[in-house]
């Protein structure tokens, strides 16, 4: 067949029968997407979160587990023919039961990833089942075959080559027939266990299938019509962007704006693949279309937050007119594999940001760290990133941020690295304020 598109359908999108309705007529309706990459139902994956931490009494862990159920129930009872599947989710939950009582013994990595990988391989049974049933032949096809990835359980990278030669193999022969439903976020090791590829990462697996499957297109279903101004949740005012680049998305996805995983984007531009992002409540509505470049380039085009940023200042006299102390600050970070975002220095100290740093920054770490230096950890942050384009290279785009932003106390800033982004740091509870403020002066509708 000529070249596939790959839809990919969030959580709220498969949340129940009727939602699922509607990601089945939007494949209906375009016999060119051979594959569908499917979330776990809205709330069922944070509920096998806290069934595999561990943490949870069995009176708890009954009440999760019954929340679970209900789930997979309310879609099941509106099959026309839900005998056919009853038996295999009610295994499903059985194993879910069983693993999460050896959690509650001893939590494994491997094991929670084995146990938060249910709910997307309920979801997509479910989702065939329904497709069936509705006329519309479709094969279940179990992701871990290809998505091969290493085993950083949680947070798993994904082994490229062999994703493209298994994809090749395997799921290629498949797609050219019929429509394939597969799992986001999952994949497995080389040993065969279970991985997965961090929150959101549902966005992240279909935009890798599609490299590997050299699609022409990789659709992003979602609950909001398109990428907006700025998380609509927050400022009632933002309003879909209808074309954007791979460098501003790739930014906004990075600086926090949760619509795409951050890594989404990478695979695409790899192989020039157009991303759409749509919502399958309303797809008549458009949405956005994320490509190499467009026509129109708005020095300011959006705005993204990143809540629970942690600011590391390291300051030490041995800094001062020497060399090798930043190449020593940044091995211990490498050595411990915590990425490090903005970065600012001074004479005798350098600043940086972490995202989600407070689980990574162990003591282990802090220990290590302050035999070379003097460190100062502060939390409460919040990342705001202004992304457009041009910006480090136009007149007076500082004095027109900082402007908007005068009662503010900026606890850093970064400027100038790339033209697309204006990232700085403020007090987490301010930080919604700003985005709103900064929304009204710099992109006005
Ligand atoms: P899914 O479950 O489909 O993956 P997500 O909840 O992960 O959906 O992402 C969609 C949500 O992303 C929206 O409901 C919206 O609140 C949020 N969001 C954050 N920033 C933006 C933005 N700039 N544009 C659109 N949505 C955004
Ligand atoms: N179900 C996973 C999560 O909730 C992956 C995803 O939906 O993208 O994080
Ligand atoms: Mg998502």
């Amino acid at each position: 067949m000529s070249q596939l598109t790959v839809a990919k359908f969030g959580g709220t999108s498969v949340a129940d029968a009727d939602a699922m309705g509607r990601c089945a007529a939007i494949l209906e309706q375009n016999p060119s997407t051979r594959l569908a990459v499917l979330s776990a139902s809205s709330g069922v994956t944070n509920l096998l979160v806290a069934l595999a931490s561990g943490e949870h009494q069995p009176d708890s862990r009954a009440s999760l587990l019954q929340q679970l159920t209900e789930i997979q129930q309310g879609i099941l009872d509106s099959l026309e023919r839900p005998e056919m599947l009853t038996r295999h989710i009610e295994e499903i939950l059985h194993h879910i039961k069983e693993l999460s009582d050896s959690a509650a013994i001893s939590p494994t990595k491997a094991l929670h990833d084995e146990i938060v990988a249910q709910g997307e391989l309920m979801s997509t049974r479910l989702f065939v089942e329904l497709l069936r049933q509705r006329g519309t032949q479709a094969i279940w096809f179990d992701v871990r075959r290809v998505m091969r990835t290493d085993d950083r359980f949680s947070r798993a990278t994904p082994d490229l080559t062999a994703l493209a030669a298994a994809a090749e193999e395997e799921l290629r022969p498949l797609c050219d027939h019929q429509l394939v439903v597969t799992q986001g976020f999952i994949g497995a090791a080389n040993d065969g266990r279970t991985t997965t590829l961090g929150r959101g990462g549902s966005d992240f697996s279909a935009a890798l299938l599609g490299e590997a499957l050299a699609a022409a297109a990789v659709e992003i279903w979602t609950d909001v019509p398109g990428i907006y101004t700025t998380d609509p949740r927050l400022v009632s005012e933002a309003r879909a962007i209808p074309e954007i680049s791979f460098s501003e998305a790739s930014e906004m996805a990075t600086f926090g704006a949760k619509v795409l995983h951050p890594a989404t984007l990478q695979p695409a531009v790899r192989r020039q693949i157009p991303v759409f992002v749509g919502s399958s409540k309303a797809p008549e509505a458009g949405g956005t279309w994320i490509r190499n470049s467009t026509p129109s380039q708005p020095l300011f085009r959006a705005l993204a937050l990143r809540r629970n940023q942690v600011l590391l200042t390291l300051t030490s006299q041995s800094m001062f007119q020497a060399h090798g102390f930043l190449a020593e600050v940044f091995g211990i970070l490498a050595k411990h594999k915590i990425s490090v975002d903005l970065i600012t220095t001074s004479e005798i100290s350098v600043s940086l940001t972490l995202d989600a740093g407070a689980e990574l920054l162990t003591e282990e770490v802090q220990a290590e760290l302050s035999k070379h230096c003097h460190l100062k950890v502060e939390h409460g942050l919040a990342l705001v990133a202004l992304i457009g384009n041009r910006m480090s290279e136009v007149n007076g785009t500082g004095s027109r941020v900082f402007q908007a932003l005068s009662d503010v106390n900026i606890r850093m800033i970064c400027y100038g690295a790339s033209p697309h982004n204006l990232c700085f740091l403020v007090e987490e509870d301010v930080a919604g304020q700003v985005v709103a403020d900064l929304h009204r002066e710099l992109l006005p509708a």
